[in-house]
């Protein structure tokens, strides 16, 4: 049985911008540094970690913002929502669950920059880190996500 059930159906506010997500996410991750409260307009972002070529490029072309050239934070044109975020020369990218048709089962098993929290942004991650996650921090989180983390709902 595909436990992740791919792909999933995901777009932008407008739909304009459609990328299915065609790989499975290695974590799931909540940030709460100030970048990130200004990105999303709200408490905190959360992402999965996606292997970065696990898009299928259906419909629009993302334009990139964000306030670091190095970062490349996508963006619909039209409706301006926040997509994704690639790094050139990571193997993974951001996704940002609510592209996704139905997000209700993503919940982060990483919280990063927790010394920058608005105070009603509690997450219930297993694993938080006053500042971002260094390398090593990766493997035990991404063995947990394997293990217990988010998953979708059987079918
Ligand atoms: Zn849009
Ligand atoms: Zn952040």
């Amino acid at each position: 049985m595909d436990t992740w059930q791919l792909p999933w159906s995901a777009s932008c506010l407008c739909g304009q911008v459609k990328r299915p997500v065609t790989k499975a996410p290695v974590v799931s991750m909540a940030c709460h540094c100030t970048d990130c409260q200004k990105l999303t307009s709200g408490p905190y972002s959360l992402c999965l970690l996606l292997p970065a070529d696990g898009f299928e490029v259906i419909e629009g072309a993302p334009v990139t913002g964000g306030l670091h050239a190095e970062i490349q934070q996508k963006f619909c044109p039209h409706c301006k929502n926040w997509l994704f975020t690639r790094m050139p020369g990571f193997a993974f990218m951001n996704f940002r669950p609510g592209m996704l048709e139905d997000a209700g089962w993503a919940r982060p098993v990483i919280e990063t920059m927790t010394r920058e929290p608005l105070p009603c942004a509690t997450t219930g991650a297993e694993f938080s880190y006053d500042g971002f996650a260094a390398p090593e921090d990766y493997g035990p989180a991404m063995a947990a996500f394997a293990g217990h983390g988010a998953w979708p709902p059987a079918p």
